[in-house]
């Protein structure tokens, strides 16, 4: 399926120079969202994965159909103040400063092994810090998956020797 024809781009959107590409045309159709979420599904299969983490908010949108259809958990990354209980937090850095995700410190047992999902890689600082989260509680990180790959900003090089699947390159 193309999938790429469910992808809205807006130039200068959320400021001048950004092209954002918006999956909700994607979302809207239950087809290509289906086949989306199938997708990430088999390749969660094929890493033998024990829970899925996303981080707000498009994550969410990815991830929870994703660990819905396998009957596995899942475990939201998110903004600091978020989250009722005892966290743990990583910094990543952003165009201008710092920022922080958190993630509830029982989120993930020792040994569990973690797919990501997003629904895009852009610069890798989201998806670092999430690695660096969820390796403090001891789980393993055994692959990422995204929608949607922004190539030029090069985030696979912060993914590093990860496991990682795109659906859609820009
Ligand atoms: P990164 O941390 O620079 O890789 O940015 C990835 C995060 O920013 C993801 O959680 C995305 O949801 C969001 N993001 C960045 N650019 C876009 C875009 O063009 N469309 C949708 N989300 C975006």
């Amino acid at each position: 399926m193309d999938l790429k024809k469910y992808i809205a781009t807006i130039p200068d959107y959320p400021e001048k120079g950004v092209m954002f590409r918006d999956i909700s045309p994607l979302m809207a159709d239950g087809n290509a969202y289906s086949y989306a979420i199938r997708e990430i599904v088999q390749y969660a299969i094929d890493k033998k994965i024990d829970v899925i983490v996303g981080p707000e908010a498009r994550g969410f949108i990815v991830g929870c159909p994703v660990a819905f259809d396998l009957g596995i958990g899942f475990a939201p990354v998110r903004k600091p103040g978020k989250l009722p209980r005892e966290v743990i937090e990583a910094q990543y850095e952003k165009e201008y400063g710092f920022d922080t995700l958190t993630m509830h410190a029982d989120a993930i047992k020792p040994g569990q092994r973690v797919l990501i999902v997003d629904d895009l890689l852009a610069t890798g600082g989201t998806v670092k810090a999430t690695i660096e989260l969820i390796e403090k509680l001891g789980g393993i990180v055994a692959g990422c998956a995204f929608l949607i790959e922004l190539d030029d900003l090069k985030g696979r090089e912060k993914i590093g020797d990860y496991a990682y699947k795109v659906l859609m390159h820009y």
